[in-house]
């Protein structure tokens, strides 16, 4: 009999795969943060990458509020079209550098707004960055060959639960017109605005802006409120995604797949904790968890699994063995693994993964599943058709890497 495949660093890089849950605005290069910092005149604590290490992106936050407090650095020098444009090519670049063949890359447009850049100018410099990339890569011998299945990618607006006037100049703007109103009202409002641009843009540009998402604080903040602009989005065939459950019970994924028909939860960390229900109409915890894990299950809407970040917010957790994944595997639930934040985390695809096999017990079967299931899951631009020989090429290209370094093992090469 053959011995089973050892999932090795070197295998993992060479592996294709997708990242669904990335967010421009954390994964940024560190030398091109401070580069852009010092053109643009914005004050960071640390101008070395040991430094910002020290002091804002580390290994280990207090929580949730600590982990997002690096994003103001990284939104204040993404203010420009050349900024964007740049920090999109590489963040493609540094995917292809380490294997990975599809990204949904998501930003919340609104945060990079101002008087001289509107949405349209923000959604086409970041995809005039990403599409470079990818000319760049799909133009390789290995890839016009044959040889190797191409680069590609897809873009995610982000709207926000909340946010403050110091967020941006557009928000503060909103704020500002409509300040007698409730302010969740005006939050729900700045979703719709979004929705309604996202859809014209990817129509008019031909911009593959292909899903819809919600981030930002769940607690006071619920994804109810956004209903309007998922539906406007569902109505234009968007795809939809939703953070939820990343730092509240199963009610918030609940509200995301019933009010906002999402097609995949970001995190869904708590779906599966009885002790996080807040809803007092909810009587019978067991059973309400038990149908909405039913549902998902079913409709097999995959979770987004950032296990280095949920490590990071939720200490908690503590140690890796704890993460909820194992529980989702064993209620069979479709999942993918992503980074979330390469620069806030300090993760890669390939790190992300490598903790993936460790839970996994270096099962080399169970981790191709979910490998293949985000390329199966992603809101790939283009036909359904397109899609399907995307799918089967990138599997086709899975078995020869896993096979040669399957005889590259036995031979004892590796
Ligand atoms: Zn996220």
């Amino acid at each position: 009999m053959e011995k089973p495949l050892t999932i090795t660093t070197k295998l993992l890089e060479e592996l294709p795969k997708t990242d669904l849950h990335l967010h421009l605005d954390g994964s940024l290069r560190p030398t091109t943060l401070i580069a852009l910092a010092k053109s643009y005149d914005v004050e960071l604590p640390s101008y070395t990458e040991e430094g910002l290490r020290e002091l804002v992106f580390k290994d280990d936050y207090a929580n949730l509020g600590e982990y997002l407090a690096g994003f103001k650095y990284t939104t204040a020098v993404l203010q420009s079209e050349s900024a964007l444009e740049r920090v999109a090519f590489e963040l493609a670049e540094d995917n292809q550098a380490e294997g990975v063949r599809y990204i949904e890359v998501r930003f919340a447009p609104q945060l990079h707004m101002h008087s001289h850049m509107d949405a349209a100018t923000v959604l086409r410099s970041v995809n005039r960055g990403l599409a470079r990339a990818r000319d760049q890569f799909n133009s390789r011998p290995e890839v016009t060959s044959g040889a190797e299945p191409p680069f590609a990618y897809g873009i995610v607006v982000c709207a926000l639960r909340m946010f403050s006037e110091l967020a941006s100049e557009y928000y503060r703007d909103l704020l500002r017109v409509h300040r007698y109103s409730p302010e969740r009202r005006v939050f729900a409002q700045a979703s719709m605005e979004l929705a309604q641009s996202a859809v014209r843009i990817r129509d008019e540009h031909d911009i593959p802006i292909v899903g819809f998402d919600l981030a930002g604080q769940e607690l006071g903040y619920p994804a109810q409120d956004h209903r309007e602009a998922y539906q406007f989005a569902h109505k234009n065939f968007m795809m939809k995604t939703v953070h939820a459950g990343e730092a509240y019970g199963p009610e918030s994924i609940f509200q995301a797949i019933t009010d906002l028909h999402a097609d995949r939860i970001g995190h869904g960390f708590f779906l599966l904790d009885t002790t996080m229900i807040a809803d007092p109409t909810i009587k019978d915890r067991e059973r309400y968890v038990e149908a909405l894990v039913q549902y998902i299950a079913d409709r097999r809407i995959t979770v987004e699994v950032c296990l280095t970040s949920n490590l990071q917010t939720n200490p908690a957790i503590g140690e890796l063995k704890n993460h909820a994944f194992l529980k989702m595997r064993d209620h069979r639930l479709s999942v993918t693994f992503c980074t979330d934040n390469r620069l806030i985390s300090d993760t890669t695809v390939t790190k992300e993964l490598s903790l993936a096999a460790e839970l996994l017990e270096g099962d080399s079967k169970l981790l191709k599943d979910a490998i293949i299931y985000g390329f199966k899951r992603s809101f790939f631009p283009g036909s359904y058709q397109g899609k399907r020989q995307y799918v089967r090429r990138i599997i086709d290209y899975y078995d020869e890497v896993e096979a040669r370094h399957q005889d590259a093992q036995a031979a004892g090469q590796q």
